[in-house]
């Protein structure tokens, strides 16, 4: 008779392309926070990245009656022609671009478009110039997909954007694609065109180099910050440009996910064939979703803009006047980036030395009971990560909460 421990499993092994590669460190930090939570700490968390509005009810209400229409069965594997149809609207209403239907794609969630790009183009030995301070997911994505992230530094003191020198240093014989994010997570910085024209004529330069754009923050900008998007500027280049779009952010829909992206027809049909064997279509009712938040009424992205750039000031103006901190002031997203440079070699009160983002970070969960994410996360240091989709009262109260402590170090 056999033993259990005759027949246990040898260790799992899990696959090289994921080895290095965790569960994203902004969501342990959230864990992090929830478990002090529940042991009854007051902890404020401003790690996530979703916007705290809830979903328009036109929305919801556009998703119920998919339902009762029995819009419940799987729909054209990279999207339905309604769906399309709708992203061909938005990108010819907000940007002026023209795409057919074939050159668009439906994926569970910008995420999945970026995956699917990048499963479907890269080579061992593919190279994706990633500029940073960067979404993590890019360089993880891009190493699962069996490439490799070429991370390029972008200095604070030009906006935490690439130059187009960086840029020419950067291309080898085996780039693929060029990353650009704007406005970006983690920092907020966005190109304007003119900051755009300089990269875009390195890459007229270099043939084998695509770009893709991650316009996921597009609606969320500022002041007199006016959106463009790389593929509307230069037309010579749309038959090399994916641009990325969804309704995660500006519609307040992460959980329904929901993501698109168009280029040219050779690439998008590339995409379908990843997602035909992954996931298939992504979920009908939200389709239905995302259709009406395309199409149907847009004012309420004006507001909610509003709302986030008072925020956005809250969170600048209470952070510069924390001696020791340095944070600039974003043009889009709702990010802050700033530097904690200044509080490096400081020492607790009980004697700890903060040598690093990430010790400051972890002071302020334990003193302030704060969670903010460390710059390192987003490949730059010494910096720290604020996200302001939270209530003004809750921002306030995590200011002051930081100052306070902030206070309590000693040089
Ligand atoms: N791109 C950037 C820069 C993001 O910050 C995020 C989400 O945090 C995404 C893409 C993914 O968005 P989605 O929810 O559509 O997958």
């Amino acid at each position: 008779m056999l033993t259990r421990s005759d027949v246990a499993a040898a260790p799992f092994r899990p696959a090289a392309r994921i080895a290095g590669i965790g569960v994203s460190e902004i969501l342990q930090i959230g864990a992090r926070a929830a478990a002090m939570r529940k042991q009854g700490h007051d902890v404020i968390v401003l790690g996530a990245g979703e916007p705290d509005f809830d979903t328009p009810d036109a929305v919801k209400e556009a998703a119920f009656r998919a339902m009762q229409r029995g819009e419940t069965k799987y729909t054209a594997l990279d999207g339905s022609p309604a769906m399309k149809e709708a992203v061909r609207e938005k990108f010819r209403r907000d940007n002026g671009l023209d795409f057919l239907a074939n050159e668009i794609s439906i994926a569970a969630g910008a995420k999945q478009v970026i995956f699917n790009a990048f499963m479907a183009t890269l080579d061992p030995g593919d190279e994706v110039i990633v500029p940073t301070p960067y979404w993590t997911s890019y360089a993880d994505i891009i190493r699962i997909a069996g490439g490799l992230p070429v991370l390029v530094a972008c200095d604070a003191a030009n906006g935490f954007r690439l130059t187009a020198d960086q840029l020419e240093r950067a291309i080898t014989p085996a780039t693929r694609w060029l990353m650009l994010n704007s406005p970006s997570n983690p920092t907020g910085a966005a190109y304007t065109a003119a900051d755009y024209r300089p990269l875009l004529d390195v890459l007229l330069r270099h043939k084998q180099v695509w770009l893709l754009a991650d316009d996921i923050y597009e609606h969320i900008v500022y002041d007199d910050f006016r959106f463009v998007t790389p593929a509307a500027l230069e037309p010579a280049l749309r038959d090399r440009i994916l641009t990325v779009n969804g309704v995660s952010k500006a519609y307040a829909m992460t959980g329904w996910r929901i993501g698109y992206g168009a280029g040219p027809a050779t690439l998008i049909g590339a995409m379908a064939v990843v997602q035909s064997q992954s996931t298939s279509n992504p979920s009908s009712v939200s389709q239905a979703a995302a259709i009406e938040a395309l199409t149907g009424p847009q004012d309420y992205l004006v507001e909610r803009r509003d709302d986030f750039r008072l925020r956005r000031d809250l969170v600048v103006d209470g952070l510069n006047a924390i001696d020791g901190i340095d944070c600039p002031r974003p043009q889009g997203a709702f990010y802050t980036f700033a530097s904690c440079a200044g509080m490096l070699e400081r020492t607790t009160a009980d004697g700890r030395r903060i040598a690093s983002d990430r010790d400051f970070c972890a002071y302020l969960l334990d003193a302030a009971k704060v969670a903010v994410v460390p710059g390192s996360v987003f490949g730059a240091s010494p910096f720290f990560r604020i996200s302001y989709a939270s209530s003004c009262a809750e921002l306030e109260e995590a200011l002051s909460r930081i100052a306070q402590v902030c206070s309590k170090l000693r040089r």
